[in-house]
Formats: structure tokens, C-alpha cells, sequence
């Protein structure tokens, strides 16, 4: 829209942009234009546009053919642009973008987030949409620029900080243009920039423990002109020593240490024991025949190697809400790393029953002991990956311990959501529970 037409448009729609709600419309086309092909919309995708105010953003990216949500708190504006788009391809959300759900994302094959957001909560947004892992594979958005700066800055600036190191913890940041105030109606008083964030391969850097990550920088920014190790004594009283081995200046702030060695520095702080499973001696399984009797027992590696039929359990946690616990799987595990699994599984040891492995393997990965109930056994074939397989279920209410060597990263969803995940996105998980999701689903639709 022209810079008349929105004008005449929000006196039309009974709006007078707010400040309180980082009202500020685009009104030029060709930077609409150019914002859009950014993100490389096409008809496969599906986005997500937050704050999409009179649709300078929405109406192109329908055009492109791909499904839009859009959430939008002004209730004038969210009416305004139903009646506006009427396209079976847009859903309208009125409501708070910081209220919303997104795991139903994971229903959707591909999702790229959208928007010029409202200002006022640009960092609290991001921080929730860039949350780890994430159904979202682009963000494109329009931010202050100041703030813009600080996702991108790099060590020993004035910009680099705690958002720096916690949004490029897991993702590329990059800064595409800056764009001045006079594109928006009215004006803010500021100046605003484009930036493009795109997944991280999770192993291209080293892991750490991302929560012990999160508060080591937060303490080391705290005082910035302070020295880091006056800062973290109490979490590393050997600071010097740590220092030295980690080859950092023993004088050094917070602003001298790059990504890498704030990694390095959690590491020697919350270690996560990836040895356990790299080094741990290799296990015998129990190895069984057509019908689940025990035959002998043979190395780990001969077993998958041979297709020998072998026992494994899984179990699936839900909270009172009737949500499920999923884990992602660790980076480290031989099969099907990164992928999406029960909430704990792991095979039958030799001298275990099912049972006691599955109260073994809980305790093991979700640090919990609870009781549980078989629902069902599914025979070995090449789907189980020659397991024969108990499912278990059990139910918790509080805290899970998540064993950070077995598990990447883990969350309740919804059953409907996992139903859609799986046909939306088959590859995201590992084969064992899409057998199980499926003797489960039947047992308790
Ligand atoms: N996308 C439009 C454009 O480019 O012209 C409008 C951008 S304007 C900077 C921000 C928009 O976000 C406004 O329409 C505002 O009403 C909306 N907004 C503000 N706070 C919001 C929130 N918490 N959740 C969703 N939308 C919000």
C-alpha cells in the first residue's frame, strides 16, 4: 500500500497507531518486495507472521502460494485484514504472539516465521521463536537496529553480549540491510535493520549443557567491565588454572571470549559425559528367536550388524494435561542420532526382563522412578530394527532430569500434534516410536 492508502485505511479501520503496540506500517512496496524474496517463500511453505498490522508482509507472501498464520493483537487490524485477504491460505490469529503455541508448527512440512515486529518486544519474541530445538527453519524480521546489531556483533564490542552468544548458540545470524525510518507511518524514532537467522547444524560446534550455558554468561555479562573470573568464582573457584588450560587471558571480561571458548568454559563447568557412550565397554544382548525365546547372547555391534532379533522397551511419559514426553535422541547415539524418540528407550541387557529394563532406562535418561504399565508388545521385523518391543506408560506430574548424554533435548506435545508431526515430517523421527505411536494410538485413541 501507498503511503495515501494507509492512511486512509487505518481512518477507515477506527485505528490511530499506537506506540504501546509498535504500530509503524510499511508503506513501501519494493522493500515489501525485496523482504519477501529473503525468506524464498514458495507454495511448500508455510509461515508464520507475526504483528502482520494492515498486511504489507501477508498479502505478498500469499501471492507466493504458501499457507500464512498471523497473529495479531489489535483486534481492529486482525478483523480488518480477514475481511481484507478472504483466503482459505491465511488464518488470522487475534491474540498475543508471546501467548502462542508453536508446537502445532511441527504439523506443517516446512515453516519460515515472518515479520516487521512491534518493537517493543522484539527480543522477548525472538527468544521465544528461536527457542531450541524448533519446528521453525528461517526467520526473517525487521528489528531496531541497535538490536539487529547485537544478534550479529562479534567479540570485544560494545554489541556482543548475553542475546549474541544465546541466539547464535544454535543458529547463523545475518544482518541483511539497514532500513530507515521513513518507510514506516508514522515514523519511529529510530532506525530499523533486516536479519535472516537460519538453523545451525547441531554438530557444528561442540555441545554443552545449554541451560549451565545460559547462566554462565548471563553472570560473566552481568558486570561487563569486571573481570570474568572475579564474576564466576563461585561457579569455578580454579579459575586460573581453567583459564590457562582453556588458553584465555586470566584477566579477560566477558567481551573477550568468543562463542567457542564460552563453550569450552561451560564444559569445564556442567562436563556432559559423552564418553559414556563413546567408551563405554561394548554390551551383550540377549538374543532371541520367531517367537521371543532366549537363543544365547552377542556383542552389541553383531547384533545390528546381523539382524539378529533382539529385546528392546519404550516408554511414553504423560503429564495430567494427557501430553506426551518426547526426546530428541543425543548426537552421540550409533543410530538414529538427532532424531525424535519416546520419551526413554533402550534395549533389553543380558540377565534383564522387559520390565526391569524399562524401569532401568527411566531412571537412567529421565532421572525419574515411577510405576508403569505395559500396553503392548510388538513383534521383531525390519520396522522395530529386529526388536521385539515392549510398550510401556506411565504417568508424571513434576520435574524430569534429562540425561543430557543420552538425550539432546526433550518436550510434552500434545497427542494430535505428534499424529500431524508424523505424517507432516516422517524423517524428524526415530522408526521404533512410529511403530509404537501406532500400537499406542490404537490401544488409547
Ligand atoms: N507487518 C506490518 C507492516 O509491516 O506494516 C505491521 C508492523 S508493526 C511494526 C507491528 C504490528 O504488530 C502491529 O500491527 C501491532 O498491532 C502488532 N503487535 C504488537 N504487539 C503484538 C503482539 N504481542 N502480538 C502480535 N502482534 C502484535
Amino acid at each position: 500500500m501507498k503511503l495515501s492508502e494507509i492512511a486512509a485505511t487505518l481512518r477507515a479501520v477506527g485505528v490511530s497507531p499506537v506506540k504501546s503496540l509498535g504500530q509503524n506500517f510499511l508503506h513501501d512496496r519494493n522493500l515489501a518486495k525485496w523482504i519477501v524474496d529473503q525468506a524464498n517463500i514458495g507454495s511448500k511453505d508455510f509461515v508464520i507472521e507475526i504483528g502482520p498490522g494492515l498486511g504489507a508482509l501477508t498479502e505478498l507472501t500469499l501471492a507466493n502460494g504458501a499457507g500464512v498464520l498471523a497473529i495479531e493483537k489489535d483486534k481492529r487490524l486482525a478483523e480488518y485484514l480477514r475481511d481484507r485477504f478472504r483466503s482459505s491460505a491465511l488464518e488470522i490469529v487475534h491474540g498475543d504472539a508471546m501467548e502462542f503455541d508453536a508446537r502445532m508448527l511441527y504439523t506443517k512440512p516446512t515453516v519460515k516465521f515472518l515479520g516487521n515486529l512491534p518493537y517493543y518486544i522484539s527480543s522477548q519474541l525472538l527468544m521465544k521463536f528461536l527457542e531450541y530445538p524448533s519446528p521453525i527453519s528461517l526467520w526473517l524480521f525487521m528489528l531496531q537496529k541497535e538490536l539487529a546489531k547485537r544478534l550479529v556483533a562479534a567479540p570485544t564490542t560494545s554489541d556482543y553480549g548475553v542475546l549474541t552468544l544465546l541466539v547464535q548458540l544454535q543458529h547463523r545470524v545475518e544482518y541483511l540491510r539497514k532500513v530507515p525510518s521513513s518507510v514506516f507511518l508514522p515514523k519511529p524514532e529510530v532506525d530499523s535493520a533486516l536479519v535472516r537467522i537460519s538453523e545451525r547444524d547441531p554438530r557444528e560446534l561442540p555441545t554443552c549443557d545449554r541451560k549451565a550455558f545460559q547462566k554462565l554468561v548471563r553472570r560473566g555479562f552481568s558486570q561487563r567491565r569486571k573481570q570474568l573470573g572475579k564474576l564466576i568464582r563461585e561457579e569455578l573457584p580454579d579459575w586460573e588454572d581453567k583459564a590457562v588450560e582453556l588458553g584465555l587471558n586470566t584477566r579477560a571480561r566477558a567481551e573477550e571470549l568468543s562463542l567457542e571458548q564460552w563453550i569450552a568454559l561451560t564444559n569445564r563447568i556442567a562436563p556432559i559425559h559423552a564418553e559414556v557412550i563413546n567408551d563405554a565397554p561394548e554390551e551383550q544382548f540377549p538374543v532371541v528367536d520367531e517367537e521371543d525365546r532366549l537363543k544365547g547372547s552377542a556383542l552389541r555391534s553383531k547384533v545390528h550388524a546381523n539382524n539378529f532379533l533382539h529385546r528392546a522397551v519404550h516408554i511414553l511419559i504423560f503429564n495430567p494435561a494427557g501430553e506426551v514426553f518426547l526426546q530428541m535422541r543425543s548426537r552421540w547415539k550409533d543410530r538414529h542420532p538427532l532424531a525424535w524418540d519416546s520419551s526413554a528407550a533402550g534395549h533389553v541387557n543380558a540377565g534383564e526382563d522387559y520390565d526391569q529394563a524399562a524401569s532401568r532406562e527411566l531412571r537412567e535418561e529421565l532421572g525419574v522412578d515411577i510405576p508403569l504399565v505395559r500396553v503392548a508388545k510388538l513383534p521383531a521385523s525390519e520396522r522395530t530394527g529386529y526388536e521385539f518391543i515392549c510398550l510401556y506408560r506411565g504417568s508424571h506430574a513434576g520435574e524430569l532430569r534429562l540425561n543430557p548424554s543420552e538425550i539432546e533435548a526433550g518436550r510434552f506435545f500434545p497427542p494430535t500434534i505428534i499424529d500431524g508431526w508424523m505424517t507432516a515430517r516422517p524423517r524428524d523421527f526415530a522408526p521404533g516410536l512410529v511403530e509404537c505411536w501406532k500400537i499406542g494410538r490404537e490401544k488409547n485413541p
